[in-house]
This record gives structure tokens, C-alpha cells and sequence, in this order.
């Protein structure tokens, strides 16, 4: 018997289902899988082994076991939690050595960690722009630093990708009615493997007093002489205003930091939401960070083998008659389909061969540009790269 008083049902559910149609029949409904078991740039997948070109194991150190130990020795030690936001009582010792070292590799003068690179990005961002401040954001940059955009309560301005003509264009034309203006770009960009030209990025930005934020989440690591990133590829180390980068790629842990001035680190403390407002990461994941650091300092072939090999798949992929974008050497390689239903296809084929590689369709790239996204990692078997190529070229030419 239903009572007068009975709760109505819920309408959520069938709500939801109908939009999960919607994102099935448009080839963007996603599902997690099951990974597990990283060696030498395999995983299982569920039960089977397959090749891993989907993650950002660029340098090879997620599994590497002196990274593991050295968590495992402060794990022991000081146990699993910080128990707190770093401004109440999370804040380890071993938290600011970490940033210690991440601002003497990075050339800069403070680094402040943040539980990851997507935190920095919404809470960096709009604690240094606001309302009557403009900020200028690169067209392809990644969703965490359109979503820190969108929370700046400031007017933001999308710029073609990589176009710095025509930043300088909208710059000349614009800078004078707004207050503060923030240059937003990636160092590496994540989708397209291809370089912001910070060499020129920096005069124009000073020309027009303006600031420069760099998110260099796929160059931290892996590019530059010492690996010390895109700033020190392009020799602009200590000359943009603020370096973003994350734990979680080449250097295989987790966490991010945002890079400068002392006063931008002393302000952001202050003022970014996303770093007061959350537990302080865990200090072995700071342990783990210094000890995947120091291999990446002693061990240089761990970058020259991820360049190498990302030459040799371009090479072969070019050969066999792809158009590839980006440097030769960059260790992101996107392979274009287009639409995103026979991208997902092609992703599914080379999954059946063995070989995981990412599937990459709208939101995340914009639309007719769905592509799969191949990332090397130093620890890769070269006999695994040239195979991926001939699988690649198989499955793309059927498509
Ligand atoms: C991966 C990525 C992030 C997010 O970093 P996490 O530490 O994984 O949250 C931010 N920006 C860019 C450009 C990225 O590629």
C-alpha cells in the first residue's frame, strides 16, 4: 500500500541513461579497464600482456623498484597519510626538499607541490587572473587549464594553436583595456606532441606586459640538456613567470608543482584554492619523487632512449606513408583518423594485436581530430616499437 506521504522516485537514472545513449551512439561514452603489472613497457590488461603505448611512462620509472623502495622507506617511517592540508599541520620536511629540488632542477627561484598537475591548473590560474585581468590561453591546450580559465573570473581570449603572430596581433590590439594579462601554453602539448616556441614566446609576452604560464607536464623530465624541461630546450630557463609541472609522467609518481618567483610561491600559498583547501600529498610520494629525480639525473640514457625511440617509430610510420605531426624526436606521436567512431575502431584492432595506444576523441581534442595517441617510454624494446609500426600501419590503412 502506498502511503500519501510515499518519496515520488528518483528521475535521475532514466535521465542519465538517455545521455549515456547519446554518448554511445556519438562514440564518446568511456570505460575504465583494468591495468596492472608494468615490465619493460608491457602491462596486463586484465589477464593478457599487452605492449603499453598509452601511458606516460616516458622515462620508464612508474615500476621502477629503487622508486618503490625509497617510498617504502618513509612509507614505513612515517606512515601513509599527511593527515592534513599542508598550511595546517600536513606540511612534512620532506615535502619542501622535494621543492627544493624541483626549483634548483627547474632554474627557478620557489616550487610549491600540489596533489597534482590538474590542481595546480585550477587553482594557479585563477588566483593570478581576475576580474579586469585578461588571460590569453592557447587553442589546444589541455582541459585542466581551460577549466582553471573558466574558473578566473577574467575574460578569457583563445588563441590559434601555437600562432604567436597572432597573439602578438591581439595583444597590440587588446593589452590596454585590461589590468593583468596571463599567457597560458604548453610546453609540450599533450595531444599533438609539438612545441610552444617559448624563444619567442618571452619577448613578446615582455613587450606587452604580459606574464607567461607554462604547463610543461610532457617536457618536464625529458627535454633539455639535464631534463630539466621545454624552458631548458629553448634556453629560457628562470624567464617565464610561471612553470607548471606534473610527478605523475616521465618521473612515474604522482603530484605536480608550480614553478617562479618567491612571491608567486608566497602568494599562491596565500590565495590558490585548490592547494589550501586539500590534504597534503603522502611523504613517501615525496621520497619516491626524489629518488625517481635522482635516476633521471644519473642515468641520461633514459632520455636519449625515449628520443630514439620516438624517431624510429616516426620514421617508419613516414615511411609507410603517414603523415605525422610534430619534432621528429617528440615522444608524443599522434596518428590522425578524424572521426572518432573509427578511431576507437583502429584503438580496439591494435588492443586485439596486442598493443595499447590511446584512443583520443572530443572533448579532449576538437572534433574531426580524433587521433590515437602513441607515447613512448625509454624502457620500450626497440623490437616492440618497429612492431607497433607495422600494426599501426596495417590497421590505419584499413580504417
Ligand atoms: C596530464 C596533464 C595535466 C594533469 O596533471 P596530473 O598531475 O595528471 O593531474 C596537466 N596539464 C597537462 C598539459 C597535462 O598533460
Amino acid at each position: 500500500m502506498t502511503s500519501p506521504f510515499a518519496l515520488p522516485p528518483s528521475t535521475m537514472n532514466a535521465a542519465l541513461d538517455e545521455s549515456l545513449r547519446a554518448l554511445d551512439a556519438a562514440g564518446l561514452k568511456r570505460a575504465l579497464r583494468q591495468v596492472h603489472s608494468r615490465r619493460a613497457g608491457t602491462v596486463l590488461l586484465g589477464h593478457e600482456r599487452v605492449a603499453d603505448f598509452a601511458s606516460n611512462d616516458y622515462l620508464g620509472l612508474a615500476a621502477e623498484p629503487r622508486v618503490a623502495r625509497a617510498a617504502q622507506a618513509v612509507l614505513q617511517a612515517e606512515g601513509t597519510g599527511a593527515a592534513a592540508a599542508r598550511l595546517i599541520s600536513g606540511n612534512h620536511p620532506i615535502h619542501e626538499t622535494l621543492e627544493h629540488t624541483l626549483a634548483r632542477l627547474k632554474g627557478c627561484d620557489f616550487t610549491l607541490l600540489f596533489p597534482s598537475g590538474y590542481m595546480v591548473n585550477v587553482g594557479a590560474i585563477p588566483a593570478l587572473a581576475q576580474r579586469g585581468d585578461v588571460i590569453y590561453s592557447d587553442a589546444l591546450n589541455h582541459a585542466s587549464l581551460i577549466d582553471g580559465c573558466r574558473l578566473a573570473h577574467a575574460t578569457v581570449r583563445v588563441f590559434p594553436h601555437n600562432d604567436l603572430d597572432a597573439l602578438d596581433r591581439m595583444l597590440t590590439a587588446e593589452r590596454a583595456q585590461y589590468r593583468r594579462a596571463l599567457i597560458v601554453v604548453e610546453g609540450v602539448f599533450s595531444m599533438d606532441g609539438d612545441l610552444c616556441p617559448l624563444d619567442r614566446l618571452v619577448p613578446i609576452a615582455r613587450r606587452h606586459r604580459a606574464w607567461t604560464y607554462v604547463d610543461d607536464a610532457h617536457g618536464t623530465g625529458v627535454l633539455g640538456s639535464t631534463g630539466a624541461g621545454t624552458l631548458e630546450h629553448f634556453g629560457v630557463s628562470g624567464q617565464v613567470d610561471v612553470v607548471v609541472g606534473t610527478l605523475g609522467k616521465a618521473l612515474g609518481t604522482v603530484g605536480a608543482y608550480v614553478g617562479g618567483s618567491r612571491e608567486l610561491v608566497e602568494y599562491l600559498v596565500s590565495t590558490a584554492r585548490s592547494f589550501i583547501f586539500t590534504t597534503g600529498s603522502p611523504p613517501s610520494m615525496a621520497a619516491a619523487t626524489l629518488e625517481a629525480l635522482r635516476i633521471a639525473d644519473v642515468e641520461p640514457w633514459r632520455r636519449e632512449a625515449v628520443r630514439d625511440r620516438a624517431r624510429r617509430l616516426r620514421r617508419r610510420l613516414a615511411a609507410g606513408g603517414l603523415a605525422i605531426d610534430g619534432p621528429e624526436d617528440s615522444h608524443i606521436v599522434p596518428v590522425l583518423i578524424g572521426e572518432a567512431v573509427p578511431t576507437m575502431v583502429a584503438t580496439r584492432e591494435l588492443r586485439r594485436r596486442g598493443f595499447l595506444v590511446g584512443g583520443v576523441r572530443p572533448p579532449t581534442v576538437p572534433p574531426g581530430t580524433s587521433r590515437l595517441r602513441i607515447s613512448l617510454s625509454a624502457v620500450h624494446p626497440i623490437e616492440l616499437v618497429d612492431a607497433l609500426a607495422a600494426n599501426v600501419l596495417e590497421v590505419v590503412r584499413a580504417s
